[in-house]
């Protein structure tokens, strides 16, 4: 080590050289981890197989209600579409027998029809590997945090409402799937109203939080009443929707809806891509929709063992999404629910990914990574280690590529 680096100053070693060494593996490999954009000719194949298979018309497809209605929900359909053999069809029978699944034909055709380890298939068809009864059903003790049913409060500034248990694909990761039943069921008007009665009455919360299920599962006039209400409040400054639509229904963001949310602004909006595989042109376009209406967006990705816990995936993901106008808001190490123990991680993956990202891409790329407490504990972020001595006089860091710098500390 230079005597430099430990003397306060700087150590100013960029050549461009060394800079172009530190993306040159990156560089290698981006383009063989695909977005739907670039992968699109094999996504229109499977569509238009979708598409004969349901007996449907290009007008269906780019309806959402059709696609909410056409879910697939039966392996044997499935297997007509992407590769499942006998074996596989009768587990995901038992798998679905315990957890419901459904899948949007439109988030179907993203699946690589004969690719075993397809990050799409892997969140969407149940795998036999959900019947491990590790970990707990609701270990974030929603149920404990929650006031009036439909909120769940943790905060003092602010808090969910969980409006709808419908989704255009469950997830099998799903940290809610304790919630997901039988049915669709959205809550009743009597029970959003008490949710807005406790809002009204505790003038602390400023920032709610509409999510489900899936918040734009709902119908446009329930969301604009709910709006309507909430901006009645005058507390409340900020609402918020989570919603995976963009990414597994994007046919749901219409211009009527953009219209609509652009009424009620300040109005944010979380979606959640988890692979690059995800942005294709049909959802590239509902999150220009929503940004053109004044709305900005930003994307809850969940850190997923043979997913995305990839350093070069997350990369490839959050440049892609800033593309798209898309901000990367969260990455969450997920989460012990019982059934997804097959997509846990270590907590050292994510924090080589974190270490991976800083310095070598737009700080806007890089997201807050979060271990969610259980009980209800609350979001707790994780870095990196940058502090590697603190005293009375100075401070010492190592930058992102580990060169040493110190500064005083007072
Ligand atoms: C995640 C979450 C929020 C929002 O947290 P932010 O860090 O502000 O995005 C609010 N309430 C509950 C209960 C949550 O789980």
């Amino acid at each position: 080590m230079n005597n430099n680096k430990l003397n306060g100053k700087i150590d100013n070693g960029y050549r461009f050289e060394s800079l172009k060494e530190e993306i040159a593996d990156y560089l290698n490999v981006k383009d063989n981890i695909k977005t739907g954009i670039a992968d699109y000719d094999r996504i229109k194949f499977q569509k238009r197989k979708i598409i004969n298979y349901l007996n449907a018309s290009e007008h269906d497809w780019n309806d959402y209600e059709w696609q909410l209605k056409n879910r697939f929900v039966d392996p044997h359909d499935i297997a007509k579409i992407i590769c499942l053999d006998n074996e596989e069809i009768s587990k995901i029978s038992i798998v679905a027998n315990k957890y419901r699944f459904a899948v949007s034909p439109y988030y179907l055709s993203l699946i690589s029809p004969d690719e075993a380890g397809c990050p799409v298939k892997r969140q969407s068809i149940p795998s036999f590997e959900e019947m491990d009864d590790s970990g707990e059903l609701d270990p974030m003790d929603e149920k404990g945090s929650s006031v009036e049913g439909l909120i769940t409060r943790r905060y003092p500034d602010r808090l969910i409402i969980k409006v709808t248990n419908i989704c255009g694909m469950f997830c099998r990761f799903c940290q809610r799937r304790r919630l997901i039943g039988e049915f669709d069921t959205s809550c009743s008007v009597e029970k959003l109203k008490r949710a807005l009665d406790y809002i009204r009455s505790a003038p602390e919360i400023r920032d709610v939080l509409i999510t489900g299920g899936d918040a734009f599962l709902l119908p446009d006039f329930q969301i604009e009443w709910l709006l309507t209400e909430l901006r009645k409040i005058k507390h409340v400054e900020i609402v918020r929707f989570g919603t995976r639509t963009p990414v597994t229904l994007p046919q749901r963001i219409t211009k009527d809806l953009a219209a609509m949310l652009k009424k009620f602004h300040p109005i944010y909006v979380n979606t959640h891509f988890n692979v690059p595989r995800e942005i294709t042109p049909e959802s590239k376009k509902a999150c220009e929709m929503l940004a053109d209406a004044g709305i900005p967006l930003g994307n809850q990705m969940v850190l997923l063992n043979g997913v995305n816990n990839n350093a070069d995936i997350v990369r490839k993901l959050n440049q892609s999404l800033l593309t798209l106008r898309v901000k990367p808001y969260y990455i969450f190490h997920p989460k012990t629910v019982k059934g997804t123990r097959h997509f846990w991680v270590g907590i050292q993956e994510g924090m080589d990914i974190m270490e991976s990202l800083r310095g070598r891409t737009s700080g806007f790329a890089i997201p807050t990574y979060i271990v969610n407490g259980p009980k209800g504990l609350g979001k707790t972020p994780l870095l990196p280690n940058y502090l590697l001595y603190i005293g009375k006089e100075k401070a010492v860091f190592r930058n992102w590529q580990g060169k040493k710098f110190e500064i005083p500390n007072s």
